[in-house]
């Protein structure tokens, strides 16, 4: 397979989209990004990188950050934590707070900002300090010790983190998390604020290409639970738009407010897409065009 050939025709095909939709505005700190970004990177199975455009300048991971989080929880702590939080699509928005009420504080899958924060909190509880194993993970599978949160962002989120400490303090009273609220939510501003390329995102997302195992040929998951990550990137991976990027990508994907996008294709490659214009739902306009056209170049979409 010609991945850079491919890649370059992805980039050509799109340019239209590039620039479309709006930068996400909630946050301030990434209100200032430019729209017209476009980047995207695969990483093979032996860690080998392709890229074209953008691919190698930092962005905020955001959402894209509870992937890792929930592969870390399961890789400490095993499976206990599918009894805190569900794995079913949500329907709703991703902040919202409305289905909490009808699930006595349970999330209805790990990816919306309630499930990953009762996933932050089990990180924490395992790790004694969610933030920074996450950070050390990525720096390890991506080959980047330069990785590094992005304190603006992490503060700009803290500044108007309303509706996060919401969720956070409904949940803590269903007695859903472990460790105080304040603590929660900083560990989990830090984690969404990390600064990485396409690059590096594809890079250290190779273990849900790989079955589980890491960049370094050791085991962070048994095949089973890697599996089980692809599935739930699949059903509840780009907010209350995972039909369609089903419908359009169909690949296991998490998509975050940054722009970014990863997406995974087991046993073959991971691929990362950034343009930060987002569509009404919050996916990358730009990132889900590249997808949907580069799955059905090379008729590797699961389906
Ligand atoms: N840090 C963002 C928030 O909690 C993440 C949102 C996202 O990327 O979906 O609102």
């Amino acid at each position: 397979m010609d991945y850079q050939g491919a890649l370059e025709e992805v980039a050509a095909a799109v340019q239209a989209q590039i620039g479309q939709g709006q930068v996400a505005q909630y946050i301030p700190a990434l209100a200032s990004v430019s729209a017209d970004h476009f980047g995207m990177a695969i990483a093979d199975m032996d860690g080998e990188v392709y890229g074209v455009g953008d691919w190698t300048q930092p962005f905020s991971i955001q959402s894209i950050s509870k992937t890792f989080s929930l592969a870390l929880v399961l890789a400490h702590g095993g499976e206990v934590i599918w009894e805190r939080v569900g794995r079913e699509p949500s329907g709703s928005s991703f902040n919202s707070l409305v289905q909490l009420e009808y699930e006595n504080g349970v999330p209805r899958n790990p990816f919306i900002n309630a499930g990953a924060l009762v996933v932050t909190d089990r990180l924490q509880t395992l790790t004694g300090d969610a933030s920074t194993v996450l950070l050390d993970f990525l720096r390890a599978e991506s080959n980047n010790p330069n990785l590094a949160f992005d304190p603006s962002v992490a503060l700009s989120e803290t500044d108007h983190g309303d509706r996060n400490a919401a969720l956070a303090y409904f949940m803590a009273s269903y007695g859903n998390l472990d460790n105080p609220v304040p603590t929660v939510l900083q560990h989990y501003f830090w984690q969404c604020s990390v600064e990485m390329s396409c690059r590096d995102v594809a890079l250290a997302g190779g273990f849900l290409a790989r079955h589980g195992l890491r960049a370094d040929g050791t085991r962070l998951l048994p095949r089973r639970e890697a599996k089980q990550i692809n599935a739930v990137m699949l059903t509840c991976g780009t907010y209350d738009a995972a039909g369609d990027f089903a419908y359009r990508v169909g690949l296991p994907g998490k998509s975050g407010v940054g722009g970014g996008i990863i997406a995974v294709i087991p046993g073959r490659c991971t691929l990362c897409v950034w343009s930060p214009g987002l569509d009404a739902r919050g996916n990358s306009v730009a990132g889900v065009a590249a997808l949907d056209y580069f799955t059905t170049l090379t008729g590797w979409s699961v389906f």
